[in-house]
């Protein structure tokens, strides 16, 4: 099935690049997949998993914690500073930490006593105007900025733009995450997470070569 071959692929991918057996972690990313998709890779024993719409994954996720134990959950979607909240008490990680005002809501949160999720800084490493996400010269200040708050990303996170090879932003984000001293790498996604392995993602989020594409209504 198909998240045995994604997890064979991987440590073929791990081995390949000379790294440790397991230290890239599958997201499978679930998001708009019919829930009997989702309920057989948890019952194969998945249990790390990546949604992009807060209120989605808020009514399908409890319910699959309750039947199938603890589950990883990783907000990988742009997050709206209204729903900043409602995430923070749902996901173990968000990657898409992209803007001062979502920093400053964080933040926030954080102070009224809140255990914040690990955080990702998105980085536009193509500087695609309609993309979200911090624009490579602004990181230093972004991350500094986030430490000032009291926040403490963990790593960088990037959506190369469509139809270019992911190769070059890749190791443009490898070479940022090594400079600001972060370990996490969320790069990765089923049509090259195997050349984000090579460049040293910690995180690759997959979703269609795990559930088949996705049905959008
Ligand atoms: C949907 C999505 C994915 C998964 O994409 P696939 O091509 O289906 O693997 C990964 N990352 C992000 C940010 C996404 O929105």
């Amino acid at each position: 099935m198909a998240l045995a071959e994604i997890q064979a692929r991987i440590r073929a991918a791990e081995r390949a690049a000379g790294r440790a057996e397991g230290s890239v972690t599958l997201i499978a990313v679930s998001k708009v997949q019919p829930a009997e998709r989702v309920e057989a890779v948890l019952a194969e024993g998945q249990r790390v998993f990546g949604e992009n719409y807060v209120q989605e994954a808020a009514g399908k996720w409890p319910g699959w914690r309750d039947r199938f134990g603890p589950v990883e959950l990783h907000m990988i979607g742009p997050l709206q500073s209204n729903k900043a909240k409602v995430a923070v008490e749902l996901f173990d990680a968000i990657h898409t930490l992209d803007r001062p005002s979502l920093a400053q809501k964080l933040a926030g949160l954080q102070q009224a006593g809140a255990k914040l999720p690990r955080l990702f800084v998105q980085v536009n490493t193509g500087e695609e105007p309609q993309k979200a996400g911090v624009l490579p010269g602004d990181l230093a200040g972004f991350l500094n900025d986030c430490r000032g708050l009291g926040l403490s990303p963990v790593g960088l996170m990037c959506i190369p733009p469509e139809g270019e090879d992911s190769t070059p932003h890749f190791a443009m984000l490898a070479r940022m995450a090594a400079e600001h001293g972060l370990h996490g790498l969320s790069m990765g996604m089923s049509g090259d997470f195997e050349a984000a392995i090579a460049h040293g993602a910690t995180h690759v989020r997959v979703g269609s070569a795990i559930f088949g594409a996705r049905a959008y209504q």
